[in-house]
């Protein structure tokens, strides 16, 4: 039996604030690598997070291989190192997809809702990914306006970050951790069947808000955002409780 072999890491495509994408040998396919630096409040706070990028591509490769088991699609192909995740190639949809549980972050403060308050039912939010702008919010209108992606594709968006939330609220909540909210990202493939809409980017502390089930102790980028200290032992708890020792 033949197996494909993994293509090789070749040039550098994008340096990110928390990754470096990476070209391959196969032109549909890139390597995410996973970095310490973490940044916040538009990159006017900057630091390292020891460990960060194993401990992120170590959640990140796990849930993505259980959400591909649940019946939503990623960019996720295998996970090559510690560092390394190799990811079918996608053209990024500059819309984040926000989901939400329960208040926190910009939402209390736009909406003047208590910090913790569960919601009725889950929030899903659009925001322009544009870094000069500060990533302004932006409904379906917008999206359609600036072009970004067509409405059939946003549907699909919103069905698939749903699916999302229904399987990590569950799994998250087995574990003793509340999802309050996440960040998603979606692209177009760019090789056969070009054109499908697969989630990409990472799914992590870094882009979810995670509190203790009982404590309510925050265990995301939170403890950088807000110094709030303990940053890598809760990373590591993260991890420990999500893909076991
Ligand atoms: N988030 C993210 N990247 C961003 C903005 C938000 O990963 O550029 C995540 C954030 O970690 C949180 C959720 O999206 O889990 C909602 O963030 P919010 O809109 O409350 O903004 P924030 O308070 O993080 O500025």
């Amino acid at each position: 039996m033949s197996s494909t072999p993994t293509p090789e890491r070749a040039e550098k495509l994008h340096e990110g604030k928390a990754k470096i994408v990476y070209a391959t040998s196969d032109p549909h396919m890139i390597i995410q690598y996973f970095k310490d630096d973490a940044t916040a409040f538009d990159a006017k706070k900057r630091g390292t997070i020891v460990n960060k990028g194993v401990i992120n591509n170590r959640i990140a490769s796990h849930l993505f291989e259980l959400l591909g088991e649940s019946g939503v699609t990623t960019h996720f192909v295998a996970k090559l190192s510690d560092r390394e995740m190799l990811c079918r190639r996608l053209q990024i949809i500059l819309v984040e997809v926000v989901v939400r549980n329960v208040v926190a972050g910009s939402l209390a403060k736009r909406l003047g809702m208590e910090e913790g308050a569960s919601l009725p039912r889950p929030i899903v939010e659009h925001y322009y990914k544009r870094d000069d702008l500060s990533d302004p919010p932006i409904n379906l209108d917008h999206i359609q306006v600036l072009n970004l992606a067509t409405s059939e594709e946003m549907l699909h968006i919103r069905r698939e970050a749903l699916k999302v939330n229904e399987f990590l609220v569950k799994y998250l909540d087995q574990r003793e951790i509340r999802l309050v909210d996440f960040k998603l990202e979606f692209g177009r493939t760019t090789g056969g069947g070009a054109g499908a809409v697969l989630l990409g980017d990472e799914i992590s502390p870094d882009t979810c808000r995670l509190w203790d089930k009982k404590t309510h102790e925050k265990m995301d980028k939170d403890r950088f955002r807000r110094d709030l200290g303990r940053i890598e032992e809760s990373y590591e708890e993260v991890a420990r409780r999500i893909c076991g020792s």
